[in-house]
C-alpha cells in the first residue's frame, strides 16, 4: 500500500475530536541503562501539542514505571516478583510522571496524573466516575496521563498490559481514535522476525479468528504486551466505536508520522463512539426506573436539550446514579437515557430548578438529571406533549 493510502487513512487521527495515544515501555525507557529517553519524549510532545492547537483533545496512556523504577531501586534484570514490581513502579511513576509534566508544562499544555486500576474500568459506578473526571479535566484543556495503578493492582484483577487499559479508556472518554506506539509497525501475517514472507496488515475492519491467530505474545522483554494484547485491544475499540492504529514509534515525531503516510496497520470502526453509546442505552433490556416529564422538558429533548429537574414530575422505581431510566411523556416512552443521580436524589430534585440541587441533596451534583449525551429519542413528542 502507498504513503499516499496510508496517509489518507490517518484522517481517522487528524479528524478526531479526542485522541487516546499509547505509549510503551520500550519506546520510554532505553532498555539498557534504564533511563528516559528524552529526546523522543521531546518529540512525541511536539507531536501532542500540535494536536491540541488544532483543537483536539489528547490523552496519554502511558507505560514505563516498572522499567523506570526497577532501575532506580537497584532490581536487576531477574523477573520481577509481584512486590518486587508494584515497589519498582512507586518509584518509576512518581519519575515518569515528572518527565511527562516537564515536556508537556514546556508546551503549555497542563498535565493530569490520572492512576486507574481494573475495578475502575469495570465497575460500573467507578467507571462513571472516571469518566466524568476524564471528561472535566479535557474540558479544562489538561491532557490526561494515565497508567494503571500498579502499587495497589492485585495479580488476579490487574490488567498488566496498557493496551487493553489504553482500549478501554477509549471507549470510556468516547474517543474517536487510539494509537498504540510500539516497537513494531502494525500487525503482520506471521511473525516478521521469525518468517520472512511475512506482510503488513494495512487494514482491518472485523477481527477474525484467523487474525487473532496471526498474533503472537510480548517479544521486547521491557514491556509487558506484544500483538496478541493489541488485537484484544482492538476488539474492545472496535466494539466502542473507536479507530485504532498500531504504529512504530522507533521514530522521532511518530503520530506526525502516521499522519504523513507512515505504513502502519489501521483497524477502522463502522460506528461513531457516540453512536455505540445511544445504541447500548436505546437497547437496555430493562430500565430500572421511570421519569415522567412535562410538555416543556419533551419538547426540550426533542431539540436536543438535556433534561433538567425543573421538568420532572413524577419519579418511578429504584435506581442508582447511571443506570437505565425511561422517560416517559403522555403515558408513553419518548426517550432513554442515565441517570445522574438515584432515585431517592432524583425524587428529591423533581420539579425544582437546578440550582436548588445542592440544597436539596446535600452536594453539589450535574445540573441535569440526565444528560444530552447519555440521552436517545425512542420517538418525536406529539405537538400536545
Ligand atoms: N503499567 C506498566 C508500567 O507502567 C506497564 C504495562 C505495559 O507494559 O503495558 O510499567
Amino acid at each position: 500500500m502507498s504513503s499516499a493510502e496510508f496517509r489518507a487513512r490517518a484522517r481517522h487521527l487528524r479528524d478526531a475530536r479526542r485522541i487516546v495515544v499509547k505509549v510503551g515501555s520500550a519506546l520510554l525507557v532505553e532498555a539498557a541503562s534504564g533511563r528516559l529517553n528524552r529526546s523522543w519524549l521531546e518529540s512525541l510532545a511536539d507531536d501532542l501539542a500540535r494536536a491540541a492547537r488544532r483543537g483536539q483533545q489528547v490523552i496519554v496512556v502511558s507505560s514505563g514505571a516498572i522499567a523506570m523504577g526497577r532501575r532506580h531501586l537497584g532490581l536487576g534484570s531477574h523477573r520481577l516478583r509481584l512486590e518486587e514490581s508494584q515497589a519498582a513502579a512507586a518509584v518509576g511513576q512518581i519519575r515518569l510522571a515528572h518527565a511527562w509534566q516537564e515536556v508537556l508544562e514546556a508546551r503549555d499544555l497542563a498535565v493530569a496524573q490520572v492512576l486507574l486500576t481494573f475495578e475502575d474500568t469495570e465497575e460500573r459506578q467507578r467507571y462513571l466516575n472516571a469518566r466524568a473526571t476524564l471528561n472535566t479535566l479535557l474540558s479544562l484543556g489538561a491532557i490526561p496521563v494515565i497508567n494503571e495503578n500498579d502499587t495497589v493492582a492485585t495479580a488476579e484483577i490487574r490488567y498488566g498490559d496498557n493496551d487493553r487499559l489504553a482500549a478501554r479508556v477509549a471507549q470510556m472518554a468516547s474517543a474517536e481514535c487510539l494509537v498504540l506506539l510500539s516497537d513494531v509497525d502494525g500487525l503482520y501475517t506471521a511473525d516478521p522476525g521469525r518468517d520472512t514472507r511475512a506482510t503488513l496488515i494495512p487494514e482491518v475492519r472485523e477481527i477474525t479468528p484467523e487474525l487473532e491467530a496471526m498474533a503472537t505474545g510480548p517479544s521486547s522483554g521491557v514491556g509487558s504486551g506484544g500483538m496478541r494484547t493489541k488485537v484484544a485491544a482492538a476488539q474492545i475499540a472496535l466494539a466502542a466505536g473507536s479507530s485504532l492504529c498500531i504504529a512504530s514509534g522507533h521514530r522521532l515525531n511518530p503520530l506526525k508520522a502516521v499522519e504523513s503516510g507512515a505504513a502502519c496497520t489501521w483497524f477502522i470502526a463502522e460506528a461513531s463512539p457516540v453512536a455505540v453509546r445511544k445504541q447500548w442505552i436505546a437497547g437496555t433490556l430493562k430500565p430500572r426506573g421511570r421519569l415522567t416529564i412535562d410538555s416543556g422538558a419533551a419538547q426540550a429533548l426533542a431539540r436536543g436539550k438535556s433534561l433538567l429537574p425543573a421538568g420532572v414530575t413524577r419519579v418511578a422505581g429504584r435506581f442508582e446514579r447511571g443506570d437505565t431510566v425511561s422517560i416517559i411523556a403522555s403515558g408513553r416512552e419518548l426517550a432513554r437515557g442515565l441517570a445522574a443521580y438515584s432515585s431517592g436524589d432524583a425524587a428529591l430534585i423533581a420539579g425544582r430548578r437546578s440550582a436548588e440541587i445542592e440544597a436539596l441533596v446535600g452536594y453539589r451534583g450535574r445540573d441535569e438529571l440526565v444528560h444530552r449525551d447519555d440521552l436517545v429519542m425512542l420517538r418525536a413528542p406529539k405537538v400536545s406533549e
